[in-house]
């Protein structure tokens, strides 16, 4: 595309007029000096209107909207007499939102008062799937669902039960402890070999078990940030409002990307990677880095260990190599190698486009190695280590209860020998290999499983490879779903346990995610019918299943222990908002890195123990026209079902009538030249097909891909769902992750 062309489509694209000059002068000035320019175009961050008192007979409860993981801190007005919510803003005296809130968070009260949502729970009357259920009530559903846990544990073993959970809603860690007391080793969840795990075990292989440098940032005082597989404007709004910010205060911005998205059209250099090949970026960028003595030579000497053999490693993965894999102008991959490296303070952001490679940790790996050879680490602007507040981390293995579970019960963990970094104690929550776990649930070998207890996942929509899944929930004779809705999953199920929404219950939210230096809390404002905390429902499980010593009598009972270091009541913190602690710079220089050499491992001897590479090597995608060339010819495109719609979350909100105008239809991005030559009219119906399966579309024409990629979106039902086309069978070595970013299809018209 030419450079005019591809300026204005961005401009249309994000709506703003680009200021070329100004960005030439960032550019240069950090190349020259390290640093942002002297003249900043200091713009007021994101704010969302005035500061009001409530209106006459409303009530001001604030809260944190936990719609999605970014955590917004939020105003919940309500009725004074009724005590109905009235509407959600953003708190104004927010330091990390600002009063900022997405399209999800403003339309949360429907999550409430939707008329579809589930009430009482609920137990099958009909055929399993028919969605025929009675209601009944709370003991009734709690003491079969733990009765049938018990009788399936007695015949079966612990493992015959599995324990699935979804995306993290704060009872995600409570949820894992429940299963690890209950002794099931049969314990996952859809993301987590898909999402973040990558990236924490990554740090962990690199820093030592426990330090998270990668995923805590200051943009506001980096000269140069990086967004590497990620698109925050519609995924994690808060990062894009502060890397926008940031942008506009003179940070450079590079973006990697195989779509010109809303991030990667305000960026001053834009790579656009095809998709499955970052790691030969990454490894084309240290080769620069490290040939034109670019790095932190201090730092690297004092801080690193592996540097000598990761200079051998590299030096095959000159520019022009990384041009022949990414498709990537070998010019444009060295001029963000250097100013990457030459800025003085760097933050290189990274998110699913990393984590869903077809070699997930070890792409994690090569970006980690950028950050540590320039040494970003622990320095104002670069990446920082989050302050602890003195609460009880509960992302811990203590927190989870691992020990519970004895080693030879852990080692039946479905792929335990094969994906270690995920099964065993290097994962974040060691937890089982998702595809090997729903194909053991139908294959029955080498145990059966035929009792599933899923909370808050919609499982049939949201894995990969859903025609396997979809059989193997079939397969299960008794399966409990706790959600919200009567989600397809939950329509498969026996029993149907009625969740609660973030507006209906309390919680302590104290993680990198939602803010590096403030706990904040989610306060109670509604109840509906008889729905329940999550939370909750685990303790009333746990004193069922005989394990209510691990637990405590109720959620704010937790919440009291989580926050007793602090010396403060879970009621207490509430009235005060937040718990505040600086970040504190340098702590490796008192701490040193949990690795075996004490150092940061470029060359990870940890990996190397588990059976992986302790380099991050380069290996080409499992399917790709270049390396599977007889399957090209029948799927010639690279397909990626990477993007997200800000309305929604992974398969959440379409019944909510604010948010599903937004993004009425499953699209399908294709370049229109492309389309053009399939015959395809921009909007039309389309059959994506691979080898896994089939799905349809709607063509969503896009002059931001390479003329032989495409991009699905998931989430949608039916034979609209886009996973069922994303193949098993290959995985990511050591942590099994899918490839959902690269796989191979062919599309043709459909004739609507
Ligand atoms: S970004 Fe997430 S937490 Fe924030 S308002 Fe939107 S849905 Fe809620």
């Amino acid at each position: 595309m030419q450079q005019t062309k591809r300026a204005n489509f961005a401009s249309k694209l994000v709506g703003s007029i680009r200021d070329d000059a100004w960005r030439g002068e960032v550019m240069r000035t950090i190349l020259e000096k390290g640093t942002r320019p002297a003249e900043s175009k200091t713009v007021p961050g994101p704010r969302a209107g005035e500061k009001r008192e409530p209106r006459p007979g409303e009530v001001c409860k604030p809260s944190v909207c936990f719609s999605c993981h970014t955590t917004c801190e939020a105003l919940v007005y309500t009725d004074e007499k009724t005590g109905k919510i009235l509407r959600v803003e953003g708190d104004l005296d927010s330091p990390q939102t600002n009063g900022v809130l997405c399209s999800k968070g403003l339309a949360s009260p429907d999550l409430c008062y939707n008329p579809t949502r589930l009430q009482k729970p609920l137990r099958r009357v009909g055929p399993r799937g028919s969605a025929e259920f009675e209601e009944i009530s709370w003991d009734e559903a709690l003491d079969i669902v733990a009765g049938k846990m018990l009788a399936y544990r007695d015949k079966y073993g612990p493992e015959g039960v599995a324990m699935l959970e979804g995306t993290r809603r704060g009872w995600s860690r409570v949820y894992s402890r429940l299963a690890n007391a209950f002794g099931t080793p049969t314990h996952g969840a859809a993301g987590w070999a898909q999402c973040l795990w990558p990236r924490l075990i990554d740090d962990n292989l690199t820093y030592g078990r426990g330090i998270q440098y990668s995923e805590g940032q200051e943009f506001d005082k980096a000269d140069c940030i990086v967004v590497w597989g990620a698109n925050p404007p519609t995924s994690w709004p808060l990062r894009a409002a502060q890397i926008l910010d940031a942008r506009q205060k003179g940070a450079a911005l590079i973006v990697v990307d195989p779509f010109l998205s809303e991030m990667a059209a305000k960026a001053d250099i834009w790579l656009q990677v095809r998709p499955g090949s970052d790691t030969a970026l990454a490894l084309s960028m240290i080769h620069c880095i490290i040939e034109e003595k670019l790095y932190d030579a201090q730092f690297v000497s004092e801080w690193t260990s592996g540097f000598e053999e990761l200079c051998e490693h590299v030096k095959p993965f000159t520019p022009e190599w990384g041009s022949s894999v990414t498709g990537i102008d070998p010019e444009l991959i060295v001029k963000a190698a250097r100013l990457y490296a030459s800025a003085g303070a760097a933050s290189l952001f990274r998110c699913l486009g990393v984590d869903q490679q077809h070699d997930s940790v070890q792409c994690c790996r090569a970006t980690t190695i950028l950050i540590c050879i320039t040494g970003n680490i622990d320095k104002p602007g670069a990446h920082i280590a989050p302050s602890r507040r003195g609460d009880v981390n509960q992302n811990t293995l203590d927190f989870v209860k691992e020990d519970l579970v004895p080693l030879e019960v852990q080692k039946r963990r479905c792929g335990y020998e094969e994906f270690p970094l995920l099964t065993q104690e290097l994962s974040p929550v060691p937890t089982m290999h998702m595809p090997t776990f729903w194909e053991q649930v139908i294959s029955g070998d080498p145990y059966p499983i035929p009792c599933g207890i899923i909370f808050g996942s919609n499982a049939k929509l949201i894995y990969t490879n859903s025609n396997v899944v979809e059989k193997a929930l079939e397969k299960f004779e008794f399966l409990a779903v706790c959600d919200l809705f009567m989600t397809p999953t939950a329509k498969m199920a026996d029993i149907v346990l009625p969740a609660s929404s973030w507006l209906e219950r309390n919680n302590v939210i104290s993680t990198f995610q939602a803010d590096m230096t403030n706990t904040i809390f989610q306060q109670k404002v509604e109840q509906i019918a008889d729905s329940k905390d999550d939370t909750d429902i685990v303790m009333e499980l746990a004193r069922r299943l005989g394990v209510s010593e691990h637990f405590w009598e109720d959620s704010e009972a937790m919440y009291d222990y989580i926050l007793a270091p602090t010396g403060h009541t879970f009621q207490e913190a509430l009235a005060k908002r937040r718990l505040y602690a600086p970040i504190v710079y340098e702590q490796y220089k008192k701490t040193g890195f949990k690795t075996p050499s004490g150092k940061i491992e470029l060359y990870s001897n940890i990996a190397k123990e588990k059976g992986c590479e302790p380099l991050p090597p380069y290996t080409p995608s499992f399917q790709s026209p270049g390396d599977t060339p007889e399957l090209a010819k029948d799927f010639p495109f690279i397909i990626t079902t990477g993007r997200h719609e800000n309305a929604f979350r992974h398969t959440e909100n379409r019944q909510n009538p604010h948010l599903l105008p937004l993004a009425p239809k499953a699209t399908l991005d294709i370049h229109p030249e492309t389309a053009k030559e399939l015959g395809i009219k921009d909007g039309q119906k389309v059959l994506v097909e691979s080898t896994a399966g089939k799905a349809y579309a709607y063509a969503r024409f896009t002059l931001g891909l390479r003329r032989d990629v495409v991009q699905g979106i998931s989430g949608w039902d039916g034979e609209y769902n886009i996973n069922k086309t994303v193949p098993w069978g290959q995985y990511a070595a050591g942590v099994g992750t899918v490839c959902a970013r690269g796989y191979l299809c062919r599309v043709t018209p459909v004739g609507e």
